[in-house]
This record gives structure tokens, C-alpha cells and sequence, in this order.
């Protein structure tokens, strides 16, 4: 197994305010902290030039294509050629987020679910990896995730993992990964923190979802890149191993199932 020497942030928002304004300081203390590659996830296609101009800039720096629930009405059924066309881009590398967000609801279900979709379809046919966001929504999310994979297989990771241990095991059945953000840092995630020491070393990710859901000890900033190294800290202790050990899981796990990517070498300190 090859040795990276350095942590993934499976997933930010390098695009969105908060981060934008600052992008090549965001990127320079991530590098510094020991973040070797970030993946911008894409959450509307009007959106998609922002995220593929960042991951164009930067070695270190992949993008993504997709429509987030939240955005399912303003932008609704998506077609799948939409998606694999500006999948096709070198720098593109996963498609998503899409998936369910009950929680909102700020699309209406149906739209979300036609979606959601339209996003399996396009992972199924360029074989890159979907993105998949969930809340609320366990039993809608595992049937549709379960009825996909029936019509054929597809890869993906289920982001921001917050839902309960039989959404876990049932993705998990199906072959998919599971990132954790610095929720998992809350005193409040009690549960999740207990689902996470179940989860298998060679399925999980680390992710920021910044700007938001700053890890302690930096909750009420905004969050950014660099503190994954935080969540990735905190998982270590949960789960009973060294940090470079989760490190290096998590790493080779990301370019597991984005093997879109060739992994860059560390931009950061460790030249
Ligand atoms: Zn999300
Ligand atoms: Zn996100």
C-alpha cells in the first residue's frame, strides 16, 4: 500500500461565500496543515464553470457535477447526458451531491427523487462515483439506492454521514463509502459517534463540508479545509487508532473509489 503522507477533504464547498473570497489562502492552510487533495462538490449545474475553473487552478483540487436536493426544484429533471457531458472534464471527477433531504424539504420530494435518479444513471454510465447527501430520508434512501444497484451496479459514498446504523449497514451491504464531518466532534452526536466505531477502516472517508459544520475546536468559525484534520483527529481516537493510521485509510480509500484521480503529491509542507 502506498504511503501518502497526507489527509483527503472528500468534501467542500470551495465555491460558496466564505470560502471564495479567500480561495488561494483556503487551499495555502490546507496544504500547510497536511491536506493533500480536496474535492468542491457541485450543487447547482448554473454553478458547475465556478467549480471547474477552481479545480482547474490547483493539482491538489478535483470537482464534481451535480444538483443538490435543495436546488432539485429550481433546476428539476436533469438529463443524464447533462451530467456525463461535463463529467467528461479531466479535472471532474465524481458526480453529485444529489440524494434526499427530508429535514428542508425545500424541493419537493418527487422532484428530488427524479433527480436523484437522473445522478445514479450517470454514476452507472461514466463509472465515476455519485455523492450522495441524506437526511430524514433513511427508508426512501436505502430503497432507492437498493433498487438502483438492482438494475446495475454503480459506485458512491454517502457524505456527511449523520443517519441511523441501519442506513450505514445497508450502504455499507451495497458496497459504498461513508464520510464523516465534524459533526461527528458534536458532545450532541452521541449516536453517530457510536455508529462511526462500527464502521469499517476500509469504507470510511473524511470530509469538512465547508464553509460549514466547523469541527471543535472551531465550532461558530467558518469552516474551511485545513480543519478536516480535526475530524480526522477525532475519528482516530474514537475508532482506536493512530492518526496515520486513519490517515492513510482514509486517503487510500478516497482514491479507491475516486481512481478518476491520480494521487497528487503533497503541495504543503512535506515537499
Ligand atoms: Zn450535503
Ligand atoms: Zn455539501
Amino acid at each position: 500500500m502506498p504511503e501518502y503522507g497526507y489527509i483527503v477533504d472528500s468534501h467542500c464547498h470551495l465555491n460558496y461565500k466564505g470560502l471564495r473570497e479567500d480561495e488561494a489562502g483556503v487551499i495555502e492552510r490546507a496544504r500547510a496543515a497536511g491536506v493533500g487533495c480536496m474535492l468542491a462538490i457541485n450543487t447547482k449545474l448554473k454553478e458547475y464553470d465556478e467549480v471547474r475553473i477552481i479545480a482547474e487552478k490547483y493539482d491538489d483540487v478535483f470537482g464534481t457535477v451535480g444538483i443538490h436536493p435543495h436546488e432539485a426544484e429550481n433546476e428539476p429533471d436533469v438529463a443524464v447526458q447533462e451530467l456525463i457531458k461535463r463529467a467528461a472534464h479531466p479535472k471532474i471527477v465524481g458526480i453529485g451531491e444529489t440524494g434526499l433531504d427530508y429535514y428542508y424539504d425545500n424541493a419537493p420530494r418527487d422532484m428530488q427523487k427524479v433527480n436523484f435518479c437522473a445522478h445514479i444513471s450517470a454514476a452507472r454510465e461514466t463509472g465515476l462515483p455519485v455523492i450522495v447527501h441524506t437526511r430524514d430520508a433513511d427508508d426512501d434512501c436505502i430503497k432507492m439506492l437498493s433498487d438502483e444497484m438492482a438494475k446495475g451496479d454503480f459506485k458512491g459514498v454517502i457524505h456527511c454521514f449523520t443517519a441511523s446504523q441501519r442506513l450505514a449497514d445497508a450502504c455499507l451491504e451495497m458496497g459504498l463509502y461513508i464520510s464523516i464531518s465534524g459533526i461527528a466532534t458534536f458532545k450532541s452526536a452521541r449516536d453517530l459517534q457510536e455508529t462511526v466505531k462500527t464502521l469499517p477502516m476500509d469504507r470510511l472517508l473524511v470530509e469538512t463540508d465547508s464553509p460549514f459544520l466547523a469541527p471543535v475546536p472551531h465550532r461558530g468559525k467558518t469552516c474551511e479545509p485545513a480543519f478536516v484534520m480535526n475530524t480526522a483527529e477525532f475519528v482516530a481516537d474514537l475508532k482506536g487508532v493512530s492518526f496515520a493510521e486513519l490517515q492513510e485509510a482514509t486517503t487510500a480509500n478516497f482514491f479507491r473509489l475516486f481512481d478518476k484521480i491520480t494521487p497528487p503529491k503533497l503541495a504543503g509542507k512535506a515537499a
